[in-house]
């Protein structure tokens, strides 16, 4: 069929990239069951993506940053302004590596086909969602947010409440509502310990992917779930991956949920040692940010970093000024819904 060898060699590459694609698809899978588990969510979002982009790279890819910043069906109370999150003024991983570009991670591409395929009789919805997702809080006060995913679990979740408890720091946890109900024990201590509660959905799965129904079916049951432990609705959403479609956004914001990524992500679940895990943090936080870490993980997963690195970044912070408040604080909105 091919003739020369420049023919023969583009058709062999074009087989490649269609493996890998149909491959890297599949790490959508519900969490937290192997292999697909000992991949976390920051695996789709490489935080040069992430932070090139105003609203997180899947939803950039799906819906670029031509957003303008319309009413949200349920405003926050504080919104990111998607011009100040697009011009990386602070420190950032973008800025820090400017010989790196934007990553085109394949989530964010498999987001970029599935949103355009899903999204396609919704155009109007992108501009509607601008602003939706929050990645950082007002850089006025001198205030970040330790946030963990993923949670709880029974191996990492005791030993970073313990840090937390001993430092005297309040975080947010993002839960997922199969684990709460697996461990409704160390979801009480999470509450018990002073902490915010948010919905990461039920079953961890890749959101641009879901049906309409499927994708409300999971986050009703994950509220159903933190509700029945935590005797709240959560107002807090975490999408897994932090990837999401414009017309999920809405939806949630129409549901009152409040969506809220990262800024500064620790990249811990690659299972980075201790001073990784610090110089992911402290190398990149500025007044406002959200910081992401895990305290939960698959059964491979290693958070040891995570929890070694946990009480000098607190250290480190205060010794920095930073005030380390919950979402709900940094944000001005209430943790319930
Ligand atoms: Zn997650």
């Amino acid at each position: 069929m091919f003739h020369c060898r420049r023919c023969r060699f583009l058709s062999v590459l074009l087989l490649l990239v269609s493996c890998a694609c149909g491959n890297q698809t599949r790490s959508d899978a519900v969490w937290p069951s192997p292999p697909e588990a000992s991949t976390p969510e920051p695996a789709a979002v490489s935080p040069v993506s992430m932070l090139a982009t105003p609203y997180g790279s899947s939803l950039a890819s799906s819906a670029p940053p031509a957003f303008s910043p319309l009413p949200a069906p349920s405003p926050p109370a504080y919104v990111a302004s998607p011009s100040a999150a697009a011009s990386p003024a602070r420190p950032s991983s973008a800025a820090a590596k400017p010989s790196r570009k934007p990553a085109a991670t394949a989530e964010a591409r498999q987001s970029a086909k599935t949103g355009a395929a899903q999204a396609g009789s919704r155009k109007k919805q992108p501009s509607r969602a601008a602003g939706l997702l929050i990645r950082s809080g007002p850089a006025a006060s001198r205030r970040a947010a330790l946030t963990f995913d993923d949670a709880p679990d029974e191996r990492f979740t005791p030993q970073i409440l313990a840090i937390l408890a001993k430092h005297k720091v309040k975080a947010t946890f993002f839960l997922l509502g199969t684990l709460a109900k697996q461990h409704p024990d160390m979801v009480a201590r999470i509450v018990q310990g002073g902490h915010v509660v948010g919905n990461h959905m039920n079953r961890h799965a890749y959101l641009p992917k879901l049906s309409d129904e499927a994708y409300r079916n999971d986050l009703q049951a994950s509220e159903q779930v933190l509700q029945s432990l935590i005797g709240y609705a959560p107002r807090l959403l975490r999408p897994p991956y932090g990837a999401i479609r414009p017309d999920q956004l809405l939806w949630a914001a129409e549901q009152h949920y409040v969506t809220v990524n990262w800024d500064v992500d620790s990249q811990d679940w690659r299972g980075l040692t201790k001073e990784q895990v610090k110089a992911n943090v402290l190398g990149h936080v500025h007044p406002g940010c959200i910081i992401l870490q895990h305290s939960g993980t698959g059964a491979s997963g290693n958070l040891a970093g995570t929890v070694q690195a946990l009480p000098e970044i607190i250290a480190q912070l205060r010794s920095m000024n930073y005030e380390l408040v919950t979402i709900p604080e940094l944000l001005g909105v209430a943790k319930e819904k």
